[in-house]
């Protein structure tokens, strides 16, 4: 039956409140409401009368009116919160107030109301499995409808109401925790945990509350408070240091709470989570937990928001030493490779910058390493704050930084602001210099270890040519370096399997033609019988440090092949070892000649020393140690390619040395213009050194340098480079 408008009207629904509320606690709360269920108005009447002004509980009733079963099912449908039903049990039909309270229970599922049936004749009482089976909480007859019997009835029924909704709403609570701690047990970061943290907690608060959580975390030395989650009118806090949040409420509550490490519960609930190291969160949010969220379900939601914090601070602190620098707190090369593959894949153009700080280990061992460390986050900064947000910036290694971004904000002309910078480290002013490779991302392009290492190669070659300046990698490049990088590995697996080895070029005097000596000179003979010269591999060994074990091998061959020259009867025979650069800088260089001159049992004034020019010139200081240690050793020293290098003369003269070579380029040009050679034999005499030309290949060249004063030659006219049995046999057929 549908129901007419007057029967709905607001004026149906009465309200008995209190008339003279005592406390205000009473009038916050909301009346209890009451459906009353009876086709017989006398009934609603006398009721409404006889409660008026009532109190349970110290609140107020409120009945709901309805006058057949149809009519109490749209107050059902429409209000939750109806705590008792005071019910007909003849109406429309003889069980028409049974059959209501079937749908009470079952089709409207509202567990916790309380039944009260009332019939007009006694023999109408339910059995008494009805009223066990809908849990029917009294039985009255209309007959006997005191005032004092009516109110402990409904009085009982309240209660019982309101035990019944307490438990509920824990029970609610229990499955808001549980359901929590499954949901925020997937959260990977600290934001999503604390965003999780928030609305779990209105969830268990039944309410949606404005609310933001403060995280206090330690990273390297420095503690930080800052906002990591925020709702409704805190939501443009987000990221606010704890101490820049408005004066007042939250920011008293939330600090008072991390002072005492205690929850506080009031009018706002602001909940502690303690962490480790001193770490904590405190979730806050402007509502107090509705009546039945005790105490003890607060703790239960803390303990298991506990440990979800731990872990996701754990899972933080994995990623954070998998993908972060922790010096300087930005990306670690393996996040920086992430960035770039980002760029490939979902940009397909941009630039990547490598940035090597010049001379920062020189810095670093000057003036110690906590300003080495200031110096680093000081020019991390400068990057950051030139290139901003929008550029990946990360370091890849002690003095190596790196940049992803647009072509239009990574270029030479911006580097350049940071790659020569006056910057304040420590309260000292200090200039940097920085040398960048630059390579640009093109469609199509290659992995991002990939592009890395072209940057490398870029950087390389910038720190060699246009140090403090920026340069772009080009095709040429790589492919240079990546030839390079497989004769390395060639090389060295061939001086593993011993197909490395030493032949010797003799050296004659030219008055007579008798033999002095023999340069050693290294060869690399391959698998299939090809020879590499030396020319091209040895640079690469250079490169890599390989050339100080080579090296060694060359001159231990070389000292043993004199010994037995030795025991053959070849007393004064001399031998020159050419040394690299890399070698004369090894600091156990000298230990390495002593040690294979003893070994060998050889005389230390036959073995010569051929260093290069370009060694002389550079640090003068430690040049001028390392060959004075050597002539104590007795060895003598020669300067190979004399005449190709740009060593000054004044230096030449401090340099203790034994002989000058004349490069094989002046022997070729002597018949032509002998001018230059002449001019080198002449410094050679003003410095009262020997001379020996090499790259000697005809007779005439031999007169002519015999007859400008040149004693000594090496060439293909007295013998090529010989193998040792050759070369004896060449020692003997001279003799
Ligand atoms: P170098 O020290 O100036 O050696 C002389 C080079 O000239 C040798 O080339 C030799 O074979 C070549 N040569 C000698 N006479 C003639 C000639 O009449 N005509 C021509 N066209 N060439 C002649 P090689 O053996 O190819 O070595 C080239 C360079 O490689 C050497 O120049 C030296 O700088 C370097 N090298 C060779 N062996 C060693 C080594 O054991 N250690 C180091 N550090 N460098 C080495
Ligand atoms: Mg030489
Ligand atoms: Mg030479």
């Amino acid at each position: 039956m549908p129901l007419s408008d007057s029967q709905v009207a607001d004026d149906d629904l009465l309200e008995f409140a209190a008339e003279s509320p005592d406390t205000d606690d009473s009038s916050a709360l909301p009346p209890w409401l009451v459906l009353m269920v009876d086709d017989d108005q006398d009934v609603h009447d006398t009721t409404l009368m006889s409660m008026r002004g009532m109190e349970i509980e110290g609140r107020s009733l409120q009945f709901l009116q309805a006058f057949s079963s149809a009519q109490a099912r749209e107050y059902l449908a429409n209000n939750a919160n109806i705590a008792a039903v005071l019910l007909d049990v003849v109406m429309e039909s003889e069980d028409a107030g049974l059959r209501l309270v079937k749908a009470i229970r079952n089709e409207f599922a509202l567990e916790s109301v309380q039944i009260i049936l009332r019939t007009g004749q006694p023999g109408f009482a339910p059995e008494i499995e009805t009223i066990q089976k809908y849990e029917i909480n009294d039985y009255q007859n209309k007959t006997e409808l005191s005032l004092v019997r009516l109110y402990t009835s409904l009085t009982g029924a309240i209660r019982t109401y309101q035990h019944l909704r307490a438990m509920e709403e824990t029970r609610r609570g229990l499955e808001v925790v549980v359901h929590s701690s499954a949901e925020l047990s997937k959260s990977r970061n600290l934001r999503s945990f604390a965003q999780g943290l928030l609305s779990q907690l209105c969830a268990l608060m039944n309410t949606r509350a404005d609310g933001l959580v403060c995280a206090r975390l330690s990273h390297a030395a420095n503690t930080q408070t800052r906002v990591v989650a925020a709702t409704g009118v805190y939501a443009t806090l987000l990221d606010t240091p704890l101490g820049q949040l408005p004066p007042g409420e939250p920011r008293k509550v939330i600090q008072k709470s991390l002072e005492l490490e205690a929850n506080l519960v009031g009018a706002t609930t602001t909940l502690y989570l303690p962490a480790p190291g001193d770490q904590a969160v405190v979730v806050h949010v402007d509502a107090c937990p509705a009546g039945a969220i005790d105490q003890q379900l607060i703790q239960a939601f803390c303990s298991s928001m506990t440990v979800g914090l731990e872990n996701v601070l754990l899972h933080e602190r994995m990623y954070s030493l998998a993908y972060q620098d922790q010096l300087l707190g930005v990306a670690n090369r393996n996040r920086f490779l992430e960035l770039l593959q980002d760029q490939i894949d979902q940009v397909g153009n941009g630039t990547v910058a490598v940035i090597d700080l010049d001379d920062f280990a020189g810095d670093n061992a000057m003036f110690g390493h906590e300003f080495g460390d200031a110096l680093l986050k000081t020019f991390a900064q400068r990057l950051a704050d030139t290139f901003g947000p929008q550029v990946g910036l990360a370091r890849l290694s002690s003095d190596t930084f790196a940049l992803v971004g647009s072509e239009q904000q990574i270029t030479p002309e911006v580097l350049a602001l940071c790659s020569s910078a006056v910057l304040q480290v420590l309260n000292q002013t200090v200039t940097v210099s920085a040398t960048c490779g630059l390579v640009r991302i093109q469609n199509g392009s290659r992995s991002g270890a990939e592009l890395l290492k072209q940057a490398y190669v870029a950087l390389k070659l910038a720190k060699t040519q246009h140090r403090g300046d920026s340069m772009y990698y080009s095709e040429a490049m790589g492919t240079d370096a990546t030839e390079r990088s497989t004769l390395l590995r060639r090389l060295r697996e061939a001086f593993e399997s011993d197909r490395l080895f030493v032949v010797y070029q003799p050296q004659v005097l030219l008055r007579d033609g008798s033999t002095i000596g023999a340069e050693a000179l290294l060869r690399w003979r391959t698998e299939d019988g090809k020879y590499v010269p030396p020319d091209q591999f040895i640079p690469v060994a250079e490169q890599s440090g390989l050339m100080i074990s080579i090296g060694e091998f060359v001159l231990r061959s070389a000292c043993h092949q004199l010994r037995s020259l030795n025991d053959l009867g070849y007393p004064d025979f001399r031998m020159s070892v050419n040394v690299s650069q890399v070698q004369f800088r090894d600091p156990a260089f000298v230990a390495t000649v002593t040690r294979a001159l003893a070994d060998a049992g050889i005389s230390p004034r036959n073995l010569e020393l051929e260093i290069t020019e370009s060694m002389a010139a550079e640090e003068l200081d430690f040049v001028l140690n390392v060959l004075s240690e050597l002539k104590q050793l007795g060895v003598t020293i020669a300067i190979d390619d004399f005449g190709t290098g740009y060593s000054s003369l004044s230096i030449l003269g401090q340099l203790q040395l034994d002989r000058l070579k004349i490069d094989k380029s002046f022997v070729d040009d002597l018949c032509e213009s002998a001018g230059v050679a002449k001019s080198i034999i002449d410094i050679a005499r003003s410095l009262k050194l020997e001379l020996i030309a090499e790259g000697v290949e005809t007779q005439q060249q031999a007169n002519e340098l015999l007859s400008m004063g040149c004693a000594e030659a090496q060439g293909y006219l007295f013998s090529r480079p010989l193998a040792v049995a050759d070369l004896l046999s060449w020692l003997q057929s001279r003799t």
